[in-house]
C-alpha cells in the first residue's frame, strides 16, 4: 500500500493491541495459539462487502463492531467460547479518519467478549471487511446444526424481525417513526452475539443456529441436516410492540419469518428440557421463546392461529438466488 500512512503503520497504529492470550500475536508471518486441553478449536469466517451487506458510507464504528460481531454469532450457535480473530481488510484509501473509528468499534466489540486480535491482511481494493473468528469449546460438546430429534421443542432468543422491519423503512415499504425506527435500526447495525446463551445451551439444546438469513431459511438448515422437519405456531414468535402491528401485512409476516440480521439463536431440546431452557432464559435475562417442534419431515409448516397454513414464498436472503 503506497500513501500517506505506510501499511505498516497503519497495522501498528490501528490493530496491534495486547494479546496475553496468544503465544503470538500481530507482527510476525503467523500468530501462534495455543488451544487448552480437552478443548476443540471452532473456527468461523465472514466476509462482509461494500454494496453488498453494507452501504459505502455506512459508519465505521458500528461497522468494526458489526464485522465482529456476526462472526461472534456464528461462535455462540456452536456453544463455543471466542478467543481469536484474523481480520483481513481490504479498503480505498488509508483514510486515517475511517480507519480510527473503525478499529474503535471492532475492538469495542472485542473487549465486551474477550476476543483478542492476533492478525490479518491489509490491502488496497474495494470496501471489503473478513473476520476469521476462533474460539474453544470442551470436546464433543459444540452445538450442531445436524442434532435436531423428533419431537424436540422449537426455541428462539430475543425478538425476531427488527432488523428487516428498519431495512423495509429505509427502503419506503413501511412508514415507522423516528423512534420506531431508531429502536430498529439498532438491531440492524448493532447486532448482539449471543455468545452466553450459546455456552448455556451445551448439553441442553441438541441442535442451534444463528439466524442471519432468516427464521425460516436457518431452521431449514437444521432440518436439512437433521433429516427432520418442523412445525411452527405463527403466533408463538417472539416480535417486538413495533413488528406486532404489521404481522397482519405481508411486509411483517416477511420481517417475522424470514428477515435477516437479527443474529438471534434459534435451537431445538427435548421436551423434559423446557425448564432448563427456561432457567436459563432467567439468569440470562433473555426472552426465549418456544416457536414449534421438530416432526417427522415435509420441510417447515407455519401455522395461524385460525388453523390455516401461512406461505411466505421465497423463505430467506441467498445470494446467488
Ligand atoms: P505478510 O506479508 O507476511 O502477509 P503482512 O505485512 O501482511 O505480513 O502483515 C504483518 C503482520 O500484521 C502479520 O502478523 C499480520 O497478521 C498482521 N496484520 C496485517 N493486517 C492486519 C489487520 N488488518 N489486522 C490485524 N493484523 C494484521
Ligand atoms: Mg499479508
Amino acid at each position: 500500500m503506497k500513501q500517506s500512512i505506510s501499511e505498516f503503520d497503519l497495522i501498528r497504529r490501528y490493530f496491534t493491541r495486547a494479546t496475553p492470550g496468544a503465544v503470538l500475536g500481530v507482527g510476525d508471518d503467523a500468530a501462534l495459539l495455543r488451544v487448552a486441553g480437552g478443548m476443540e478449536l471452532a473456527v468461523s469466517t465472514d466476509m462482509l462487502v461494500s454494496g453488498t451487506h453494507f452501504l459505502p458510507d455506512a459508519d465505521p464504528f458500528l461497522l468494526g463492531h458489526k464485522a465482529l460481531a456476526v462472526n461472534l454469532s456464528d461462535l455462540a450457535a456452536m456453544g463455543a467460547a471466542p478467543r481469536w480473530a484474523l481480520l483481513a481488510l481490504s479498503v480505498p484509501e488509508a483514510d486515517e479518519n475511517w480507519l480510527q473509528k473503525f478499529s474503535a468499534g471492532f475492538f469495542a466489540c472485542a473487549d465486551r467478549h474477550g476476543v483478542e486480535l492476533v492478525g490479518g491482511d491489509t490491502t488496497r481494493g474495494p470496501l471489503n471487511l473478513c473476520v476469521t473468528i476462533m474460539g474453544e469449546v470442551p470436546q464433543g460438546t459444540a452445538l450442531r446444526r445436524s442434532g435436531a430429534q423428533l419431537g424436540d421443542d422449537i426455541w428462539v432468543s430475543g425478538r425476531l424481525g427488527d432488523a428487516a422491519l428498519a431495512l423495509a423503512h429505509l427502503q419506503g415499504r413501511v412508514e415507522l417513526t423516528a423512534e420506531e425506527f431508531a429502536a430498529c435500526a439498532l438491531r440492524l447495525h448493532r447486532p448482539e452475539p449471543r455468545l452466553e446463551l450459546g455456552l448455556a445451551l451445551r448439553g441442553v439444546a441438541h441442535s442451534a443456529i444463528d439466524i442471519s438469513d432468516g427464521l425460516l431459511a436457518d431452521l431449514g438448515h437444521i432440518l436439512e441436516c437433521s433429516n427432520v422437519g418442523a412445525g411452527i405456531r405463527f403466533d408463538a414468535l417472539p416480535v417486538s410492540s413495533v413488528l406486532r402491528p404489521y404481522l397482519a401485512q405481508a411486509t411483517g409476516k416477511h420481517c417475522a419469518l424470514a428477515g435477516g440480521d437479527d443474529y438471534e439463536l434459534c435451537f431445538t431440546a427435548a421436551v423434559a428440557r423446557r425448564s432448563a431452557v427456561e432457567d436459563i432464559s432467567g439468569k440470562l435475562d433473555l426472552p426465549l421463546s418456544r416457536i414449534g417442534t421438530i416432526v417427522q419431515d415435509g420441510g417447515c409448516t407455519v401455522h395461524a392461529a385460525d388453523g390455516g397454513i401461512i406461505d411466505i414464498g421465497e423463505s430467506g436472503y441467498d445470494h446467488f438466488a
